[in-house]
């Protein structure tokens, strides 16, 4: 880490208190969980549920989902097009009504900033493609929500410290980090063919070292493969992480996106009381 950056983590004291109503850590590892993406309206208002009984801290759903094949990923016929997108945000704004659970949920463009987006979604997460976008990080830090930031898949350690930064300097002091795995995990794909990426677990006590900011920690996108996502999951909270976030499915099989790394709701509830 440089000396400057060091110097301004310490100087702005990056101590942020998130909203106690909806984004309170306390010794307990603040658990996301939910599908990648937002299937209708009856699958996340019925997931919903599971989770609160479960004793999920806030429920995720894709409704803006940045595919990497825009047109071959394009599937299902109920106009689900790199997310159902407005429709997406609707159903989850029903399953927050319905279970009481806050609502993490992706934007990808400051233009998606709009009353009817934030009427519908408490913690607004940063994908890793726009982990660098400046403009939606400018334009974030000018509100008043938490923010879930996801590190770019190539991101440095300065570049994570200045993407909060710009979102801090807006005025907007609640940002946690989110891990997610980078780039480099070749050596695992002939076997494993639902890896894409290798876990950043070092980037927490690394983090930790430098700033107080939250960190949660992504076994899904990480591992890319469900039947690594408990012991990384762990692995995580272990190594010092404040929360988890977690794709997880009724069908895991059968998800619209990211199939391969969904868990069950058995085997969250394994994870949940493994980690707390
Ligand atoms: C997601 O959370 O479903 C997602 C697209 O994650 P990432 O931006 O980390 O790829
Ligand atoms: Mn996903």
């Amino acid at each position: 880490m440089n000396e400057y950056i060091k110097t301004l983590v310490d100087a702005k004291k990056l101590d942020i208190s998130l909203q106690p109503d909806r984004w309170e850590f306390d010794e307990n590892p603040y658990v996301i969980s939910g599908p990648c993406s937002v299937e209708s309206e009856e699958m996340i208002v019925d997931w919903a549920h599971k989770m609160k009984k479960l004793g999920v801290n806030a429920l995720r759903g894709g409704a803006y989902k940045p595919c990497t094949y825009p047109i071959t990923e394009e599937v299902g016929s109920n106009g689900w097009k790199e997310g159902l997108r407005e429709e997406g945000l609707i159903f989850l704004k029903a399953a927050r009504q319905e279970s009481g659970l806050p609502i993490v949920s992706e934007i990808m463009d400051a233009k998606q900033i709009t009353d009817r987006t934030l009427e519908c979604i408490d913690i607004v997460q940063v994908g890793t493609r726009n982990f660098q976008n400046y403009t939606l990080l400018d334009e974030l830090g000018k509100l008043d929500i938490p923010i879930l930031l996801k590190r770019g898949t190539w991101g440095t350690i300065d570049e994570i410290l200045g993407a909060v930064e710009r979102i801090l300097v807006g005025g907007n002091e609640k940002v946690a980090i989110c891990l997610r795995g980078v780039v480099g995990m070749p050596s695992y794909r002939h076997v494993f063919p639902s890896i894409r990426w290798a876990p950043d677990l070092m980037m927490i006590p690394a983090l930790k070292e430098l700033c107080d900011i939250p960190i949660i920690y992504d076994p899904s996108h990480s591992t890319g493969y469900r039947n690594f996502v408990p012991a990384i999951s762990r692995a995580a909270i272990a190594a010092g992480a404040d929360g988890l976030i977690i794709e997880s499915h009724p069908n895991p099989e059968k998800s619209i996106s990211d199939a391969d790394q969904a868990i069950s709701l058995e085997t969250l509830k394994e994870i949940m009381e493994s980690v707390r």
